[in-house]
């Protein structure tokens, strides 16, 4: 007996069957003794979720102690929230702290703020990151 109207028969089963298992999970999950398995999920996926963000952090921080784009920059450069008409950087050139001439405001690959400018005794380039 296996004609074409039999397999429509078995899909709309399946379909049937699919929707009363979604309909059930949902109610047995809904139920008042499945709320402290769910919390209890909850709680070990939060851990879990924790394990691995310390590990990354970890990972991270052993392979990469600097971003990316502070690498090109030398490391005394860090904003100590100056104001604005007082920026300062590390000009590789001169060797030492200059005013940073024309500073305008970029941002990073990584999202974070930045300064580039030039240097007025060299003109060379100057970059240095914003706290926020
Ligand atoms: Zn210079």
């Amino acid at each position: 007996m296996r004609r074409g109207g039999s397999t429509m028969w078995q899909f709309l089963a399946g379909l049937v069957v699919g929707l009363a298992l979604g309909w059930w999970l949902d109610w047995y999950l809904s139920r008042e003794d499945a709320r402290a398995l769910r919390a209890e999920v909850a709680q070990k996926n939060a851990a879990i979720a924790k394990l691995q963000k310390e590990l990354l952090e970890a990972r991270q921080g052993g392979a990469h102690p600097a971003p990316k784009a502070e690498a090109a920059a030398p490391a005394p450069v860090e904003a100590h929230g100056e104001p604005e008409e007082a920026i300062t950087a590390y000009c590789v050139k001169c060797r030492a702290k200059r005013p940073m001439q024309n500073p305008r405001r970029v941002t990073l690959s990584n999202g974070r703020p930045a300064l580039k400018g030039t240097c007025p005794v060299c003109s060379t380039g100057l970059f240095r990151t914003i706290k926020l």
